[in-house]
């Protein structure tokens, strides 16, 4: 077999056998088939995508790329949950310490930025000191002891994934099915926890863009878990803003933190990580009734327990939980700049994907794999779709490294939230609900 006529044969849109997908992916993960090559084949994948058959076969080759990690010591029902990918898109950090706090033992291993998206183990690596890299004993104790344990995924986890996800960042090869299906459950699947929540993401920030594209997404996943014997299930929720005011990877922990410290009760955020929190408390069978399971959620978020449990979880992976007490230990950006509103009325529409990129622009995502990241620069939105504004109102500010970048990123954030002027009525439509669907 030759990685060349594999890629000529995508390349002309047939479908490729179980044996020339694990080819392709083994010989990858294995450093056999080199970056060129991979990159090519991904893009033939992406302009002619993948039959269910070759999807699955994919995430299997993926996950068997490497080593399944065995979580029956641990007492309980395992959850994990996944999201894929968005733009200040934080849940992670607040649904590991509620749920965890519930008693259900969370065994999460998160990934890095994505394209335009941010990932979970750049933001925990912006708190001082916070060690991403445990071995499995000690992920495995640290589960077992505290109830959470949130790292990057050990060298042979889906190995094959780590190489393929760094990749595809680079080659403009993110915003595929398949690829993201493969990428997804082969790190579920190799993880092992017993529930899988998946949070698919939809709108102009989100990798599908029609709520279509995600039910497909969501289904493709679903079945994917199913078929391997989890339970999983999707909630479809809305990327057409973002979720926190917040993004940029300290900017977006600092977020985090003021909620679980009982401020910002009305975040989006909060309230989506609150219901998946919900979902997750349901399918373990420790509330089989949903809004119960929503309810103890907020509860645990608002007694203070989860906040109690990210501290355990700081303690435990070493970073630095005075960050709780004083946000100032977090890297941050020194130029600043405001926006403000030129014009009366409310907000139609805000440019997700451009919010992304300015950030990732201004260092906090990356260009090239080996890109190093700028965890204190980012922005802040103040006003949400649909809010109504007056001229000379905050909109926003820009965290650069330096007053020229924050100006021009600035005037970007500007152009990227249109303000209407049109009727009330108008407005009252673009309230859209944070959660659109429930799959599975
Ligand atoms: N998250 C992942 O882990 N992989 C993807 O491809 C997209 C989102």
């Amino acid at each position: 077999m030759k990685a060349y006529d594999i890629i000529l044969k995508k390349r002309d849109g047939e479908a490729l056998s179980r044996e020339e997908i694990e080819f392709m992916v083994l010989g990858y993960a294995q450093g056999e088939i080199p970056d060129y090559q991979m990159s090519a084949f991904l893009m033939a994948v992406f302009i002619k995508s993948m039959t269910p058959e070759e999807t699955r076969d994919l995430t299997q080759a993926m996950t068997n790329s490497g080593h399944i990690v065995e979580l029956s010591g641990v007492e309980g029902i395992k959850a994990d949950k996944h999201s894929t990918g968005g733009v200040g898109d934080t849940t992670t950090l607040l649904i590991g310490p509620i749920v965890a706090a519930a008693g259900i033992p969370f065994a999460k291993m998160s990934g890095r930025g994505l394209g335009h998206t941010g990932g979970t183990i750049d933001k925990l690596e912006a708190i001082p000191g916070y060690k991403l890299n445990l071995t499995e004993e000690e992920f495995l104790a640290q589960v077992k002891k505290i109830g959470i344990a949130v790292i990057s995924p050990t060298g042979d986890i889906a190995p094959a994934d780590k190489k393929m996800y760094a990749l595809r960042d680079v080659t403009a090869t993110v915003d595929n099915i398949p690829l993201i299906a493969g990428s997804i459950m082969s790190k579920k699947l190799a993880s092992g926890a017993d529930v899988i929540l998946l949070d698919v993401k939809v709108g102009s920030g989100a990798f599908m863009k029609t709520e279509e594209d995600a039910r497909e997404l969501a289904r493709t996943l679903v079945q994917i878990g199913k078929l391997a014997g989890k339970n999983t299930r999707a909630v479809i929720t809305d990327m057409n803003q973002p979720l926190n005011s917040h993004i940029g990877n300290a900017l977006e922990v600092r977020e985090v933190i003021e909620i679980l410290k009982g401020e910002r009760p009305d975040s989006a955020l909060r309230a989506v990580s609150v219901t998946l929190s919900g979902h997750i408390i349901q399918m373990t069978g420790l509330e089989p009734d949903l809004n119960k399971a929503i309810k103890m959620a907020e509860d645990i978020l608002v007694s203070g327990k989860a906040l109690e449990k990210m501290r355990e979880l700081l303690i435990a992976q070493a970073g630095s939980a005075d960050v709780i007490e004083d946000l100032s230990i977090l890297p941050s950006a020194k130029a600043v700049k405001e926006i403000y509103a030129d014009t009366a009325g409310y907000i139609e529409s805000v440019d997700v994907l451009e919010l992304g990129i300015i950030t990732r622009d201004l260092g906090g995502g990356r260009f090239k794999k080996e890109d190093a990241i700028d965890y204190g620069v980012g922005l802040i939105l103040d006003k949400r779709v649909a809010s109504i504004v007056n001229k000379g109102d905050k909109l926003g500010e820009v965290y650069a490294k330096s007053q020229q970048e924050a100006e021009a990123a600035a005037l970007r954030l500007k152009k990227a939230v249109k303000i209407s002027e049109n009727t009330r009525q108008d407005r009252e439509i673009l309230e859209k609900p944070l959660i659109l669907d429930v799959i599975g």
